[in-house]
């Protein structure tokens, strides 16, 4: 059974329906690419599996467990956290602050532990921690983010748009990141404009178009997919040579089958 199950999802806004009929599943250890262009209803889609958004019809169920009728909290206490578009730091608060306030589903007494392994994912956010949220740079903005998901102890993030505004190396920064997290058991859906970036780390992806699914496949079938890549090339950064080079060692990668999974890592905080 996939970690992640949508069956047949519609949703939307008053009486303005958004999704369509849609289905999807995410296993426990795959990272997911979703994949669409500006409106397509990817935000839609993140904030009806967490309970944001209602749902029309259908079904969402994470863990084997209906999440229809379940309050947001307690979604993100079974282990689904969002990582929403944007960010939305809390920007006058102190980057510590943030992270505490991700921490709301947890015993008081796990807090600082989970502060301590944030900062040994994040050293430059140690350096931060006393800062304002919005004086960091893009980059380390989206880092607490991040962390600010990983407070919750989630076995699955739902990351929306997480490269959005970032320069190439900071992209390459959080595309690492993701992976990296895949070695530590946290599974993934991530939501991206920009094809490339987003099937570069991918174990498969969907395309989302008004709302439906218009096709999905393996990241190597959607990369190789001339219809996909000239629809979502997305950004000024695709033609980056790190990027360039990540999806061809992706694709020997998955022709050589080596079923590797990144280990840990910490992270690096560079501006952008
Ligand atoms: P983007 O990358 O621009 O965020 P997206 O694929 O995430 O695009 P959504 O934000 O899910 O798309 O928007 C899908 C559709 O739903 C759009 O037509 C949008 O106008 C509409 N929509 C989004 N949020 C709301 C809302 N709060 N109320 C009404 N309609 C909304």
């Amino acid at each position: 059974m996939a970690l992640l199950e949508l069956r047949s999802v519609t949703s939307g806004y008053g009486r303005s329906v958004v999704l369509r009929d849609v289905s999807l599943d995410v296993n426990a250890g795959e990272i997911v690419a979703l994949i669409g262009a500006n409106g397509a209803g990817k935000s839609t889609l993140l904030n009806t599996i967490m309970g944001v958004v209602p749902l029309m019809g259908g079904a969402v169920a994470f863990d084997g467990r209906p999440l229809a009728r379940i309050a947001t909290p307690a979604i993100v206490r079974a282990g689904l956290v969002q990582v929403p578009e944007r960010r939305q730091l809390f920007g006058t608060m102190t980057v510590e602050e943030n992270l505490r306030m991700g921490a709301y589903v947890r015993e008081r007494g796990e807090v600082s532990a989970l502060l301590e392994s944030q900062y040994a994912l994040f050293p430059i956010l140690r350096e931060r921690r006393g800062q304002a949220a919005q004086t960091l740079s893009g980059g380390q903005q989206q880092m607490v983010a991040i962390a600010r998901a990983l407070m919750a102890k989630p076995k699955m993030l739902l990351l929306d748009e997480p490269s959005l505004g970032l320069a190439p190396l900071i992209v390459q920064q959080i595309v690492d990141l993701i992976v990296a997290l895949r070695g530590r058991g946290v599974t993934s859906l991530v939501v991206e404009q920009n094809a490339k970036v987003a099937l570069a780390h991918a174990d498969r992806g969907y395309v989302i178009e008004t709302g439906r699914i218009a096709t999905s496949g393996t990241a190597e079938a959607l990369l190789g997919d001339a219809a996909v890549l000239e629809a979502y090339l997305g950004g000024a950064d695709v033609g980056s040579n790190s990027m360039e080079e990540r999806i061809r060692a992706k694709k020997l990668a998955m022709r050589a089958d080596s079923g590797q999974k990144a280990g840990p890592q910490t992270i690096r905080g560079s501006r952008p």
